[in-house]
């Protein structure tokens, strides 16, 4: 069985200490596809070196985040992810979208750099990973003007209701599901078994949000097993089947 981990922060700073142990994890419980979302020009360097190590199993892509969407730096940072796309292989243009939750004050330059690294997606031919914190209205707002053909991607860490989860799919958007939809209060899981399981994909987001049993804990790419096997409990199918059709579709969004 392989697993796909759709989004997986491995250079972060929590992994410092077992970095090799904890992808080595991953790769034994066969989740041997682990894509990588970029955060800010901070952290390329070790993206970069994650994927020379290990180049059978780490993807990369290349963004901007909403929260580091800062009024004084952030015409340089699009220009290091516009520069950065030019020059190296990345399989999407992510993290990017908008955050409402940390700072509003700055809404109108993250949308800008949205609908910006929208169109450098376009460009490239490539799929986009949405960040999507308090903040749907206004992801769907830069989403309508820019629906396309040529639009799509993965809607990351989903946790909206199912109306949202129609209106993503319908701009191109796979859903990503990670370890929200274990947790007791989650609502997503009340609701996925009427979406087709080609739209989903599977992710982590470590080091944050673990699925259950380790919720609180910090997260890591091994865990995408256990929310295949919430997966299969909720659709009522064997992991194995999970494991295949998420992985397959997150063969179609990254084109590897
Ligand atoms: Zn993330």
């Amino acid at each position: 069985m392989t697993f796909t981990d759709t989004h997986t922060h491995l250079y972060s700073e929590e992994f410092e200490n077992d970095r090799n142990e904890m992808i080595q994890r991953a790769l034994e419980q066969g989740v041997t596809r682990l894509f990588v979302p970029a955060i800010d020009s901070s952290y390329t360097q070790s993206m970069l070196e994650l994927e020379k190590k290990f180049p059978e199993n780490v993807f990369l892509m290349m963004g901007l985040h909403p929260c580091y969407v800062k009024p004084e730096t952030y015409k340089q940072e699009l220009m290091h992810v516009e520069k950065l796309l030019e020059e190296g292989k990345f399989y999407a243009v992510g993290e990017i979208g908008v955050d409402m939750y940390w700072d509003k004050s700055t809404l109108a330059i993250q949308q800008e750099a949205f609908k910006k690294q929208i169109q450098l997606a376009k460009k490239h031919n490539l799929a986009i990973n949405i960040h999507c914190r308090d903040a749907f209205d206004e992801v769907f707002e830069v989403l309508e003007s820019e629906k396309s053909d040529e639009l799509f991607g993965i809607f990351h860490c989903f946790t909206g209701d199912f109306n949202q989860a129609e209106r993503a799919i319908n701009l191109g958007m796979k859903l990503g599901i990670g370890g929200v939809s274990t947790f007791k209060n989650g609502k997503i899981d009340q609701f996925l078994k009427e979406i087709d399981l080609k739209n989903i994909v599977l992710e982590t987001d470590s080091p944050y949000l673990a699925p259950v049993p380790f919720r609180g804990k910090r997260n890591e790419s091994s865990y995408t097993k256990l929310i295949a096997e919430r997966l299969a409990n909720i659709y009522e199918l064997p992991i194995e089947e999970i494991a295949n059709v998420t992985t397959n579709n997150s063969k179609e969004v990254f084109g590897i």
